[in-house]
């Protein structure tokens, strides 16, 4: 059976102890009472607390019942749902009148990444973010072009919101504390892709074959990932005017668009 210390592991428990850390979190998105926001992975409320005292609207989605129960004791005014974020449906969410939708968490890593595609997935009903990721995570999202932390995962959020890299929180700010540094990002969903695409999942087919083998030549990589023949991807590089022999990792968003739009 598993113990505690388990089951706190497996849920990525690492509990704030900072508060001008906490503080500093919600002043990125600043928070007014015209506001909704949607906190994930509440635990045991560094953040709630601060978002109940700003906010016109608090939901939390806990996946720990304990911690959940816990919580609706603290702060009647919070929405706590028991809830699994990975698979909670973002698209419901409503800006009040005048008002922004605002997700905002310190992420369990271990499924920060499916969470950040669930949330991804519904940008239109969302307006700003800030999330605590594993630094690594944080840095892969807010990457530009050129180097090795930029890939699929930088493209494909990239294309639909402004992203920053907004803080750096050191593993002593968590009790227990994480084996991994902690990073927080900024990000503001755009009105619409950043790049125009006739086909936007055919965008995201084309990026993720082109990183698939990140040490190919952008030509190989694409036919071997896309299951197309050579000449009928060097034919689409040319007239999109990029070179085959480049790696995916040197295109911009607006290269990536130009190519699917060529390979379509
Ligand atoms: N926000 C708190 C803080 O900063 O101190 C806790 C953050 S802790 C890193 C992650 C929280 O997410 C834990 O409370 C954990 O129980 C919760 N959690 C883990 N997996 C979850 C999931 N799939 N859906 C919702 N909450 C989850």
């Amino acid at each position: 059976m598993r113990n505690v210390n388990d089951r706190r592991r497996a849920l990525g428990q690492h509990f704030l102890r900072d508060a001008a850390i906490a503080r500093g979190i919600v002043d990125l998105v600043a928070p007014t009472t015209h506001d909704l926001v949607l906190e994930i992975g509440p635990g045991q409320g560094a953040l709630t607390g601060e978002l109940a005292r700003r906010a016109g609207r608090v939901i939390a989605l806990e996946v720990d019942r304990r911690l959940a129960a816990e919580l609706r004791g603290r702060f009647e005014s919070v929405e706590v749902i028991d809830a699994d974020a990975r698979t909670w449906d973002y698209g419901t969410l409503v800006a009040p009148p005048g008002g922004r939708v605002i997700v905002l968490g310190n992420l369990p890593y271990s499924v920060s990444k499916p969470i950040l595609m669930s949330l991804v997935s519904a940008r239109r009903a969302i307006g700003e973010m800030a999330l605590m990721l594993q630094r690594e995570v944080a840095e892969r999202l807010a990457a530009p072009p050129g180097g090795k932390t930029y890939g699929s995962l930088s493209v494909l959020t990239q294309l639909y919101c402004d992203v920053r890299l907004a803080l750096r929180v050191p593993p002593g700010a968590f009790r227990p504390p994480p084996q991994v540094e902690s990073a927080v990002v900024h990000l503001r969903v755009l009105s619409a892709p950043r790049v125009e695409v006739p086909d936007e999942r055919r965008f995201h087919t084309v990026v993720r074959a082109a990183f698939a083998q990140r040490r190919k030549t952008l030509g190989n990589a694409l036919a071997g990932g896309l299951g197309l023949a050579s000449d009928t991807v060097r034919r689409g590089l040319a007239a999109a005017g990029i070179d085959p022999g480049r790696r995916a990792e040197t295109l911009t968003i607006h290269e990536f668009g130009q190519v699917v739009t060529r390979l379509s």
